[in-house]
């Protein structure tokens, strides 16, 4: 008997235009095949263009973000979010497609508060600052679906053992924050972490698309059908597979669903774990590399 392979999709929501534009694509790409799928919101300024200025001065990283169609991914807009135009705060005036996210049924949490100083600052902000950005972030949550998160994930895979300790005052669910492997409660700084934590498990798409390893778009959409046995985690990004590549999207997930592959929101998996916590491991977090990403991830290390 064949185990089943279950997939949870982690919908990262980085941007202004990738939440306005790229949310109600997903929503009825997932509407269309009857899935539910688990939201992350950024929801504070965004200073898009401060990140997406660094393709023009990163040797090599321009010829791969042309390949990947990286200039119509990122609007023109985007580009200058932060820079030349003002950071709109997402949560503040997008907050009506956010809450028809949970209405359509999704899972829904925290992404972070600016997606651009969690990703490149983290490790040099001071423990009133991360204190003050994740409070905004759940505080701006709160007021957009008057209910609580009871889950985050970080920006650009980016946590440290500061960060964890202001995120286990949230008594959350579950968190989303690493790359790799299986689920585990996260050990850092000599401490042992209480909240869950559920890695992505897939190299994603922005990672992939520039790969010379696919010939066609049949090969690359094959590469991401054949699942392994029990659960996979795969985060997706709104200006990606909600936007630029939605079509491709929308035919991966054709052929999932044609080869049987079961979908499970990331509550679910967390509910089912957290019914044994006493068979999840522990695991020190570690700082990797992720092919075709720039900076170090973090990850947790085998148990
Ligand atoms: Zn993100």
């Amino acid at each position: 008997l064949k185990k089943d392979r279950i997939l949870s999709l982690k919908v990262d929501c980085d941007t202004f235009e990738g939440t306005q534009k790229g949310i109600p694509r997903l929503l009825s790409i997932f509407h269309e095949f009857n899935v539910c799928a688990t939201f992350f919101f950024t929801l504070g300024p965004d200073n898009s263009g401060r990140a997406i200025r660094r393709i023009f001065t990163q040797k090599g990283f321009l010829k791969k973000m042309l390949r990947s169609k990286a200039v119509s991914m990122y609007g023109p807009k985007t580009m200058l979010y932060g820079t030349l135009l003002p950071a709109p705060r997402i949560g503040e005036k997008l907050a009506e497609v956010i809450r028809s996210v949970e209405k359509a049924g999704h899972e829904v949490g925290v992404h972070g508060w600016d997606h651009v100083r969690w990703h490149d600052q983290l490790d040099k902000l001071t423990e009133e600052q991360i204190r003050r950005d994740y409070g905004l972030a759940h505080q701006t949550f709160e007021n957009i679906f008057g209910h609580r998160a009871q889950s985050s994930a970080a920006p650009g895979w980016h946590i440290t053992p500061l960060a964890l300790k202001i995120q286990e005052e949230y008594g959350l669910l579950y968190t989303s924050n690493t790359r790799n492997g299986a689920p585990f409660y996260p050990k850092a700084g000599g401490i042992k972490f209480k909240t869950l934590e559920i890695p992505s498990t897939l190299p994603t798409w922005d990672e992939m698309l520039g790969s010379p390893d696919f010939k066609s778009p049949e090969d690359f959409l094959n590469f991401y059908g054949d699942l392994p046995e029990g659960v996979s985690v795969h985060s997706i990004h709104t200006e990606v597979e909600g936007m630029a590549w939605a079509d491709l999207f929308r035919k991966q997930m054709t052929l999932w669903k044609n080869s049987g592959v079961k979908f499970a929101a990331l509550e679910d998996i967390a509910k089912e774990l957290l019914r044994n916590p006493a068979e999840i491991p522990g695991r020190q977090i570690v700082r990797i590399v992720i092919p075709n990403r720039g900076g170090l991830i973090t990850s947790g290390t085998p148990a």
